[in-house]
């Protein structure tokens, strides 16, 4: 017998029809023996509908504890009708809300961080042969205010849950068949990843493959804990999601187009120029990732090219321009609708050849890199949005992710 938590994302559970289908997959594991415990998200949309609605009536975002209240509700419907169907089936199982299965976080409403993520309730709950379905997104302050895990949450409510409750497994139940090297609808050929380690999956999910949450991944690996992102409709392996594979040079393409660039040019050499910028940028809580530095032509001076997500793009301005950083270059150029876009494999950190790789496609592609940055699983170039689909197929093809043997 094992431990399982089995987590149905917005899709998956967008009406009954759907609910039933979870259903039968939640039966399926409890007909093997196994003990299940299950995380809901809510139904496709309600969330996006609920923050519309708030943001009419509170457009400045004043009442964010109030705010996470509402936001969470859709999983608590999805929690109630998920038991109402599996108890029509003729299973033992009732629903958990965050605070009643004893996941506290911090106070920081709208991005809230676990800090407990089981009771022994619930725990007792599972080993009584009851299926425990729990509102994903969803936690409790000390002080007993409900706060929500950030948009997507329930993944990080998941691997959470999984891992205090010391599951054997948790797979995800989504609307694709796993992880793709890939986004499909821009490149035809790309293939499903059967297995993935987790740091790769991390620097997948960190730069903009959609399919699981970034913090729940990151979670899996600290807690050395396995996932399986697989189909809720289709039958199939999906995506193992493990440390220790090491079999594979590249395993994927990620794109992200929330990012906007700042080119800043005549800054003067030897007055610690970067450094102070970058000192301010942080002190506005504004992180920067992509990077390049060159000299310029006047070789006392330097130019310098950064990125920060389009979040930041206002405030980043704003910073620049402060009496004390303006003095320190000659003019500034912003842009949004720039984009990363990234190759994530662990054979990056090993083998020659893989940057010469990434940089000759695309520029044999035409296109114009702003700014690199690179970790050990990682190459990233910053690049207009408008040239993300070419970027990806080239990259696609040139590490030849739609062949079979990596
Ligand atoms: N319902 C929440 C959202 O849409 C949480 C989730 O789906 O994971 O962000
Ligand atoms: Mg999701």
């Amino acid at each position: 017998m094992a431990r399982i938590v089995m987590k149905f994302g917005g899709t998956s559970t967008a009406d009954n029809d759907c609910l039933r289908i979870c259903a039968g997959h939640i039966a399926r594991e409890v007909k093997a023996g196994h003990q299940v415990a299950v995380v809901v998200s809510a139904p496709a949309g309600m969330t996006n509908e609920l923050g519309a609605r708030m943001a009419k009536l509170d457009p400045d975002h004043q009442h964010k504890d109030e705010s996470d209240l509402v936001l969470s509700s859709g999983e608590q419907i999805n929690a109630g009708l998920l038991v109402m169907v599996l108890r029509q089936m003729g299973y033992k199982a009732r629903s958990w809300t965050g605070w009643q299965a004893g996941l506290i976080t911090d106070d920081n409403h709208g991005q809230a961080r676990l800090k407990t993520a089981a009771s022994q309730q619930f725990c007792d709950d599972l080993d009584r042969g009851n299926i425990a379905v729990l509102t994903g997104f969803q936690g409790v302050t000390i002080a007993g205010k409900i706060t929500t895990l950030g948009r997507g949450g329930s993944d990080v409510s998941a691997v959470a849950l999984a891992a205090a409750i010391a599951a054997d497994r948790c797979d995800i139940y989504t609307d694709v068949d796993g992880v793709f090297t890939a986004d499909p609808s821009i490149v035809p050929e790309a293939r499903l990843i059967p297995r993935l380690s987790a740091s790769e999956m991390l620097e997948m999910a960190s730069n903009g493959a959609k399919v699981l949450h970034s913090r729940a991944v990151e979670l899996a690996l600290a807690e050395n804990l396995d996932l399986r992102v697989t189909s809720t409709f289709k039958e199939g392996p999906g995506t193992e999601i493990s440390e220790g594979l090491e079999d594979h040079l590249v395993s994927g393409i990620a794109y992200s187009r929330d990012q906007s660039r700042v080119s800043l040019t005549g800054l003067k050499r030897g007055i610690g120029a970067a450094q102070k910028i970058f000192a301010e940028l942080a002190v506005a809580g504004i992180n920067s990732d992509l990077l390049a530095l060159g000299p310029a032509s006047d070789l006392t001076m330097f130019n310098l090219v950064f990125a920060t997500s389009r979040q930041d793009h206002g405030p980043v301005v704003e910073c620049l321009r402060q009496r004390q950083l303006a003095d320190l270059y000659k003019t500034m150029d912003a842009k949004e609708n720039m984009a990363r876009i990234s190759v994530v494999g662990l054979g990056l950190r090993s083998q020659y050849g893989m940057a010469d790789r990434f940089f000759s496609s695309l520029a044999s592609a035409g296109i114009i890199i702003d700014a690199v940055a690179t970790s050990e699983l990682r190459i990233s170039a910053l690049i207009t949005n408008e040239q993300v689909e070419n970027a990806v197929r080239a990259l696609h093809f040139a590490f030849a992710l739609d062949r079979n043997s990596k």
